[in-house]
C-alpha cells in the first residue's frame, strides 16, 4: 500500500523515509504531550456563526455529531432551526466535569498579541459568542456528518476555491494550496477511519483499515499530499522557533507551564530534526515569478475564503475540527509568507495570536497522528476487509 513512498516528498527537501522515521520516533511522542498540556488543549472558538454561502443550511441538525451534549429539550427550539445565538456555558459539551472555565481569557494566557492574520476568516477580537473548547474531550473522530452537505463543502473548497487544475497545476503556487487542502483532507478522513463506529447496536468503536484503503490509501497521491502537508507546517514552527520558544505559555498552573516551555523548546529547537531534515519545505522558492505578488493576493483571498466556509460545516465537532485546523494552516501560511522577508531570520516582527499557536501545534500533532495511523494500519488491510 506504501511502496510508492520513496525519494523526496515532491515540492519538498526531505525523504519520505527520513520524514517517517523521524515523526514515528521524536516527533508524534512529543507532539502528544504538547497538546495534553493545559494551554494546548484549550480552544478559542465560534462555533455559532452565520454561513455566508449556504444560509438554508441549518446549523447542526445532527445530534451526533455536537460538541454540546445536553438532554433532549435543552436545546432551545431557535437553534434546531438554526437560529446562531445560542450560548449556554452550563451546557457546553454536556458533562460537568467537561465544563470549560470561561474566565481563563481573563486569568491567563496573558501578554498574546490580537493580530489579525490575512491568510483567514476568524478573528480573535470578535469576542461574541465565543466559547472554549477542551480538545481533549472533543477527539476528532467519525461523526456521521455524510452526505450532500458535507459533499458540499468539499466541493466548493476544491472546485470554488482552488485554481481549476490546480492538481496538476504546473504554477508552484496553486498545486501548494490544492496539495495542503487534500493533505488536510487526507488527514482527516485517516480520523475518522482510525476512529470509527464498527457497531451501532454495541457502540463499539474502533479502527476501519477498509475505510482507510478506501478513502486514502488506494489514492497513493492523497498520502503523498499528507507527508507535504506535515512538512509545510513543520517547516512554519521550525521558522517560528525563536517566536515559539520565548512565547508565554503561562496559564496559572506553575508545574504544567514549566513543562509547556520545556516541551516546546524541545519541539523547535530539535537536534535530531535539524539533523535529519533540516529544511522541510523551502519558503523562498515561492512568488518569485513578475506576477507572483498578484498571485499571492489570489491565493490568500481563496484561503481566506475556505476558512470562511467553514462556518458552513453541519456537525458541530467537525466544524470544531475544522476551523482549527484552518487556521492552523493559515498561521503556517502567515509565518511563512506574511512576515518580512528581508529582515534576518529571528528578528522579523512575527506576531501571533494565542489561538493560532494552539491551532498550529494541534494541526502538527493531527498530521503527525495521521501518518502514524497510515502505517500502522496499512498492513492490516486484507483483500477481505477490502471487499466488505
Ligand atoms: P469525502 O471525504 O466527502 O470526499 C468528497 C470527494 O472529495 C471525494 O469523492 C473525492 O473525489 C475527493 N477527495 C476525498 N479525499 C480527497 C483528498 N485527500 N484529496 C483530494 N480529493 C479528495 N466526518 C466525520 O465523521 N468526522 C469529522 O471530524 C469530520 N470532519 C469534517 C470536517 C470538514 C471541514 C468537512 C467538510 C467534513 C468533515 N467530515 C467529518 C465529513 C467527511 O470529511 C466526509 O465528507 C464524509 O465522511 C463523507 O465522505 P465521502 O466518502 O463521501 O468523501
Amino acid at each position: 500500500q506504501l511502496r510508492n513512498l520513496t525519494g523526496v516528498v515532491e515540492d519538498c527537501c526531505c525523504e519520505y523515509e527520513t520524514v517517517y522515521s523521524l515523526n514515528h520516533k521524536v516527533l508524534h511522542k512529543l507532539l502528544q504531550d504538547i497538546v495534553k498540556q493545559p494551554f494546548f488543549r484549550y480552544f478559542k472558538v465560534k462555533l455559532w456563526c452565520d454561513c455566508p454561502f449556504w444560509p438554508e443550511d441549518g446549523m447542526c441538525r445532527l445530534r451526533d455529531c455536537s460538541v454540546c451534549e445536553c438532554p433532549d429539550g435543552e436545546f432551545p427550539d431557535t437553534h434546531k432551526n438554526g437560529h446562531l445565538g445560542f450560548d449556554d456555558p452550563s451546557c457546553q459539551e454536556g458533562k460537568a466535569v467537561a465544563a470549560v472555565d470561561r474566565t481563563l481569557d481573563s486569568r491567563a494566557f496573558k501578554g498574546w498579541t490580537e493580530t489579525d492574520n490575512p491568510w483567514t476568516h476568524d478573528d480573535e477580537r470578535d469576542n461574541e459568542d465565543i466559547t472554549y473548547v477542551n480538545l481533549l474531550l472533543n477527539p476528532e473522530r467519525f461523526t456521521g456528518y455524510t452526505g450532500p452537505s458535507a459533499r458540499r463543502i468539499w466541493e466548493a473548497i476544491y472546485k470554488e476555491n482552488c485554481f481549476p487544475d490546480a492538481e496538476r497545476d504546473t504554477c508552484a503556487e496553486a498545486r501548494v494550496l490544492y496539495r495542503l487542502i487534500s493533505g488536510l483532507h487526507a488527514s482527516i478522513s485517516t480520523h475518522i477511519a482510525a476512529d470509527y463506529l464498527l457497531d451501532e447496536a454495541t457502540n463499539s468503536w474502533g479502527p476501519s483499515p477498509a475505510l482507510l484503503h478506501e478513502r486514502v490509501l488506494q489514492h497513493p497521491e492523497r498520502v503523498q499530499n499528507l507527508y507535504f502537508t506535515f512538512l509545510f507546517v513543520l517547516r512554519a514552527v521550525t521558522k517560528a522557533a525563536d517566536y515559539l520558544s520565548q512565547a508565554e505559555y503561562s496559564t496559572g498552573n506553575d508545574a504544567e507551564d514549566m513543562k509547556t516551555v520545556a516541551l516546546m523548546k524541545e519541539l523547535v529547537n530539535n537536534d535530531r530534526l535539524r539533523a535529519a531534515c533540516p529544511l522541510p519545505f523551502d519558503e523562498a522558492q515561492m512568488w518569485r515569478g513578475v506576477d507572483g505578488a498578484e498571485l499571492k493576493q489570489q491565493i490568500q483571498k481563496h484561503f481566506r475564503n475556505i476558512s470562511a466556509v467553514m462556518d458552513c460545516v453541519g456537525c458541530e465537532k467537525c466544524r470544531l475540527w475544522g476551523k482549527l485546523q484552518t487556521l492552523g494552516l493559515g498561521t503556517a501560511l502567515k509565518i511563512l509568507f506574511s512576515v518580512e522577508a528581508t529582515q534576518p531570520y529571528g528578528v522579523y516582527p512575527l506576531d501571533l495570536q494565542r489561538n493560532e499557536v494552539i491551532a498550529l501545534i494541534n494541526l502538527l500533532s493531527r498530521l503527525s497522528e495521521s501518518l502514524e495511523y497510515v502505517h500502522n494500519l496499512a498492513p492490516l488491510i486484507t483483500a477481505e476487509a477490502i471487499a466488505k
